[in-house]
């Protein structure tokens, strides 16, 4: 996956839809948040939020400025557009030491599953419940877990990719 499309998924997961237009709009000067919801015609607390949402995830910063007429304080936002790498690499770290603790787990644990999918657990609770479901009471199955330990590798290895081709 690109980097570009990787961040505009991750600013549409933590900023929404009006984050994702925001910063597609490519701002070459300042703007307050009355200017760029009159200029989209999006409620002003709606783009407050989402400037502020990019703000939390390092892609947007501002300047508070006292309005000398009305006495209130305006915000000056700016979009980091330089960080976005910066930022991609962080979140792609947050998730691949997710997906190591996983696979840990799911490497360190056996797990058994109910015939009729109601249950995933231990072997020791498994055992407790003489490989009877405790939800319906069918047979309990030995859980391979290997698809699953695969999967995750293959994540992280995506993962990696998409980290080097950051540098
Ligand atoms: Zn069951």
């Amino acid at each position: 996956m690109e980097s570009n499309e990787l961040i505009r998924e991750l600013i549409e997961r933590v900023a929404g839809d009006v984050g994702l237009i925001i910063y597609s709009l490519r701002p070459r000067r300042e703007f307050t948040d009355e200017q760029m919801s009159e200029e989209l015609g999006i409620e002003i607390n709606d783009v407050r939020k989402a400037l502020f949402a990019l703000y939390e995830l390092g892609l947007a910063e501002y300047r508070r400025k006292r309005d000398d007429e009305t006495g209130w304080m305006e915000y000056y936002w700016k979009i980091n557009y330089d960080k976005q790498n910066e930022v991609l690499r962080r979140e792609l770290l947050k998730t691949k030491r997710k997906l190591e603790e996983k696979l840990e787990m799911e490497e360190s644990s056996i797990y058994y599953i109910c015939i009729n999918g109601c249950v995933k657990i231990s072997y020791e609770e498994a055992m407790e419940y003489n490989f009877m479901c405790p939800r319906c009471g069918s047979m309990l199955e030995y859980f391979d877990t290997s698809i699953i330990v695969e999967k995750v590798r293959e994540e992280i290895e995506k993962i990696d990719e998409m980290l080097n081709s950051l540098k």
